[in-house]
């Protein structure tokens, strides 16, 4: 099943909860705007390489368009709308001011230099300038991307329209960019990390943790929940991963990643395989790099008793009707990382008002959107007797079509 075949079941299990006609269906399902553009470069060494960029545009019923920007090999224009459709609807879970869009360009980075990243970038600003933009469609990091990245697209957008550090988030903070933004999503999946919990009547203090992926949104959930007290036994990324029935030492992890580039051969730890991590024996377990990672082989394995996706899409519908026959709770990605564009929303707010905010105020802010949002789909969950993936779709897709039927078609 595609990605996008994926996130359209999801929105079919809601929209027949929600009693949708077809017709809204349809409306809510089709993309606004599809852009697919080419990007040359010269490499360093004088050859040519040619890259495909995508931006798809889902629906702008509640505002500008927001998502971020992928750079990775797999990037293709399924997965690009579904992720796009994702935004549209935690946008609106987290009821901020935006509809949905993403975009990315299939190329793996570890394979060019900064410079030629640089080029790449700036060039396929040229290309999609006058569709995006602080009132339009405002882009932000994803896998692949980073603050540099955002930088760069700041700076060539302004070439062609001024000054305008609105038209994408998730900047250095030395170049308009929000303190607290880069730990947003991470902090995010650790406050409903601990909200869940609470529901299930456990504490996040000795709770035993696996995490996938240690990347921007693992690592800083790693740090975070290691901070609230839990036990992290398992992480890993690309390369491989680590097991300690102990508790991982999670700052030191983190030096030595940030030295070997790998979580791999870490200190006083067991080296395991991914599908390992996925089946290890915790009470949560947390996806926090590719999609499409808990399939129907190995949904049955899991023993975490709550699944948070930091990831976008990671559970394919096979799997999630797995978790939801083995009473594993989940707490979907269009709730559980949300905290990521909702801190590009405060940015984007300090923007235009050119004015900053103190760290401590983007914390409190986040947390209590985080939690009333996790409140919001939990009670919904309860109401309707659904799991937590269809809750939040129905106040997701609920929001977006009010927004939608108000405003005239
Ligand atoms: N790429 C992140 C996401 O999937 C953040 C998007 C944003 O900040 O606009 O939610």
């Amino acid at each position: 099943m595609s990605s996008n075949e994926s996130a359209q079941r999801y929105f079919n299990q809601a929209a027949d909860i929600m009693g949708l006609s077809q017709n809204m269906r349809t409306l809510l399902s089709t993309p606004l705007r599809e852009v697919k553009v080419q990007i040359a470069l010269e490499m360093d060494d004088g050859q040519i390489a040619t890259f495909i960029g995508f931006r798809i545009q889902h629906d702008s019923a509640r505002g500008p368009m927001k998502g971020g920007l992928r750079y990775h090999p797999e990037v293709d224009a399924d997965e690009v709308l579904a992720l796009a459709s994702l935004m549209t609807w935690k946008t609106a879970v987290v009821n901020i001011p935006y509809g949905g869009a993403k975009g990315g360009i299939a190329i793996d980075p570890s394979k060019y230099s900064q410079r030629e990243i640089e080029r790449i970038t700036r060039k396929f600003v040229d290309e999609i300038h006058d569709v995006i933009g602080p009132d339009k469609d405002i882009p932000a990091p994803d896998m692949g991307t980073n603050s540099q990245t955002m930088a760069w697209i700041m700076n060539q957008y302004e070439k062609y329209h001024g000054f305008n550090p609105a038209c994408v988030t998730g900047k250095p903070v030395e170049l308009h960019g929000a303190d607290g933004r880069e730990e947003a999503t991470g902090r995010g999946v650790a406050v409903v990390t601990q909200a869940a919990l609470e529901r299930m009547k456990r504490s996040v203090t000795g709770a035993t943790l696996a995490i996938q992926g240690f990347g921007n949104v693992g690592s800083y959930a790693a740090r975070i929940l290691h901070e609230m007290g839990a036990k992290i036994v398992a992480v890993s990324d690309q390369h491989g991963g680590i097991y300690n029935d102990n508790g991982i030492d999670i700052p030191a992890l983190l030096k030595h990643a940030s030295q070997t580039g790998s979580v791999k051969e870490f200190q006083d730890c067991k080296n395991i395989s991914n599908a390992e991590l996925l089946a290890a024996n915790v009470d949560v377990l947390i996806p926090a790099a590719l999609g499409g990672v808990l399939t129907k082989e190995n949904a049955k394995d899991v023993r975490a008793k709550l699944i948070v996706e930091a990831a976008n899409n990671p559970t394919t519908p096979d799997a999630d009707a797995v978790f939801e026959k083995n009473n594993i709770l989940v707490v979907p990605d269009i709730l559980a990382n949300a905290g990521g564009v909702t801190v590009s929303y405060f940015e984007w707010v300090q923007n235009r008002q050119h004015f900053k905010w103190e760290l401590s105020e983007v914390r409190k802010r986040l947390e209590k959107i985080m939690t009333e949002s996790f409140d919001r789909v939990w009670k919904i969950s309860g109401e309707k007797n659904v799991p937590l993936r269809t809750a939040a779709y129905v106040l997701g897709i609920g929001r977006v079509g009010r927004a939608t039927v108000l405003a005239g078609i």
